[in-house]
């Protein structure tokens, strides 16, 4: 049998996420005996192949429709897809902007910061528009798994990626896996 392909990729996240799912360490290397990353934000290919993958990784929020669109290919290319993070969850500490609202954060973050001098909100057309309301990432396509933790721990994401290799879905993580600092 071949290796099995992931692919992962970032939303609205700080990449925190991504630093977990590395510090599995010297378990990567096992890992990869039967995987093969194809895409991520850390490797060459950005997107996941058109010919798919079994398992698609996502980090962080729906904030913009950016964010819609890689969620949408990501769903369309894998079989499997795993929510990782509060972010890609329910929104996480992007989401404290629908405290406030879109607008009103943009201004406050890029015109009126104590440290902005001539600021300005960005708008090119490769960030996307900003959406009114953040959401975690199954308000836009189905979501098979989801490992909740800010960030998820490594054990988290090494067991289901582990379990997910041995054919078993990883419907509930053992509580000690959990984190929430
Ligand atoms: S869940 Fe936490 S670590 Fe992951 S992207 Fe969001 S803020 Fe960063």
């Amino acid at each position: 049998m071949g290796k099995i392909k992931i692919a992962t990729d970032w939303l609205a996240g700080c990449a925190g996420c991504h630093m977990s799912l590395l510090d599995i360490d010297e378990r990567i290397v096992k890992l990869l005996e039967a995987v093969e990353f194809t895409s991520s934000p850390v490797t060459d290919l950005k997107h996941p192949p058109e010919e798919g993958v079994t398992v698609g990784i996502l980090e962080g929020a729906i904030s913009n429709t950016h964010n819609i669109e890689v969620a949408r290919q990501m769903r369309e290319r894998c079989q499997f897809l795993i929510a990782i993070g509060d972010c890609a969850t329910f929104g996480g500490i992007v989401a404290t902007r629908n405290l406030v609202g879109t607008q009103a954060a943009l201004q406050r973050a890029y015109l009126e910061s104590e440290t902005t001098v001539d600021g300005c909100i960005p708008d090119s057309p490769e960030l996307g528009v900003p959406l009114e309301t953040v959401t975690g990432v199954d308000k836009v396509v189905h979501v098979d798994l989801f490992i909740p933790g800010c960030p998820p721990s490594a054990d988290a994401l090494f067991y289901a990626l582990s379990e997910l290799l041995a054919g078993r879905v990883p419907v509930v993580l053992p509580p000690e896996l959990f984190r929430y600092d």
